[in-house]
């Protein structure tokens, strides 16, 4: 079983707002990116729909505020 605040690929913390109960009602970074395909087609099925990648793994860090990305180290 994977958490839903873990990245399925990496065991990172996604961060996604979805799976914190602190920031649940804001909107998750997730909404802000747009994620390659390739790379969500490149994960196992069941990798894809357990959790939200890292946005390392889905790189898109390029793509966050780096206040946000700071928190994820
Ligand atoms: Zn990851």
């Amino acid at each position: 079983m994977t958490a839903p605040n873990l990245c399925p690929a990496c065991g990172a913390r996604n961060n996604c707002s979805m799976a914190s109960e602190q920031i649940e009602d804001q909107p998750c970074w997730c909404y802000s990116v747009s994620i390659d395909p390739q790379i969500l087609q490149a994960l196992a099925p069941e990798q894809r729909n357990s959790a939200c990648l890292c946005p390392r793994c889905a790189d898109v860090l390029s793509q966050l505020p780096p206040a946000s990305t700071q928190q994820l180290t």
